[in-house]
């Protein structure tokens, strides 16, 4: 038997259920939704959770349309899954947790007896080292991104390698490989020896299928590779960012953002352009590095010092 919160699995069964963190302000016990799939046959467990932060619903549609394609019966080892992390922001479709105004992805390991960010994180964190391999599924927030897959051990890490061909497996073409900061999932569980990668999957308002799709064919990816089911699946090469610079604004007014997303950028090119509400130019930005255009901000209007654009920069081939 395998058992996450109330889900309980024989081999060759799944099951869904709540793992109680604590309650809500009436006073009601609450949840995280879920699931375990025990495969008939002895192998690996793979970790996977989504919604760390709640507006990010990407992997929340990752894992509805992984879920009902998983046969235990062809499985080896045991899938734990929790659909939703950040309950409280979930409710209220927000990427913060609005009871302590905390980001998830910044109280791991947690504390059981801590905040209500810290006791979720404790609750989850919990099953991700009771994991081999761990996949924490975010995306770019609101903002548009490229996929990509960040590894945030740092290249020092002793896992670092283990959690560099986790990400090179989930395959979304683009890898940023860059220590990140404390209290993320993705370097909190490399420390308890658990290869973690935290999968970016687009940015947007809601979903975005070709970002889900990405993420289903990147959890596929991992199955096939780490021996979870039948079948075989060959790595290719990815695009590795090591740098990641971000850009803001030196004036208010309208931004014209000039390359694509996903397009090489080269140093002194033109980011964008900001004009005034008039339509006068006020101010024109331009790439202090060369790299891949990654990331930017949905809506056009900016304050001065307001986050525009990054660019992930010392690019290799790994
Ligand atoms: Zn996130």
């Amino acid at each position: 038997m395998v058992t996450f919160g109330t889900a309980t699995a024989a081999p060759g069964e799944k099951d869904t259920g709540r793992l109680e963190v604590g309650e809500t302000r009436d006073g009601s016990t609450f949840g995280l939704p879920v699931a375990v799939v025990n495969g008939v046959d002895d192998g690996r467990t793979l970790y996977i959770q989504a919604a760390s932060d709640g507006d990010e619903l990407n992997g929340v549609g990752v894992i509805q349309r992984t879920l009902p394609q998983l046969d235990p019966t062809e499985l080896s080892g045991t899938i734990l899954v929790c659909g939703v992390v950040n309950y409280h922001a979930f409710q209220v479709a927000e990427h913060r947790n609005p009871v302590d105004d905390t980001k998830m992805n910044r109280a791991y390991p947690g504390d059981k007896t801590g905040t209500s960010s810290e006791r979720i994180a404790a609750a989850t964190f919990n099953a991700a080292i009771s994991a081999d391999y761990v996949l924490d599924l975010h995306q770019g927030s609101t903002s548009q991104m490229i996929d990509e897959v960040r590894v945030r051990c740092g290249t020092r890490h002793r896992l670092h390698e283990e959690c560099l061909e986790l990400a090179k497996v989930f395959g979304c073409g683009y890898i940023l490989d860059q220590k990140g900061p404390d209290g993320q999932l993705a370097r909190a569980a490399p420390d308890e020896g658990v290869p973690t990668i935290d999968p970016e999957l687009g940015g947007c308002v809601g979903w975005d299928e070709q970002s889900i799709q990405r993420g289903v064919d990147g959890v596929f990816n991992v199955l096939h590779y780490y021996g979870f089911l039948d079948g075989h699946h060959d790595t290719r090469p990815q695009t590795r960012a090591s740098g990641f610079e971000q850009y803001g604004s030196p004036v208010g007014g309208l931004i014209d953002l000039k390359p694509d997303l996903g397009d090489r950028v080269s140093r002194g090119e033109t980011l964008f352009e900001v004009t005034d509400v008039f339509g006068e130019p006020k101010a024109e930005i331009t790439a202090d590095s060369s790299g891949v255009f990654w990331r930017a901000r949905r809506l056009p209007q900016v304050a001065t010092g307001e986050y525009v654009c990054s660019v992930g920069t010392n690019i290799d081939t790994y």
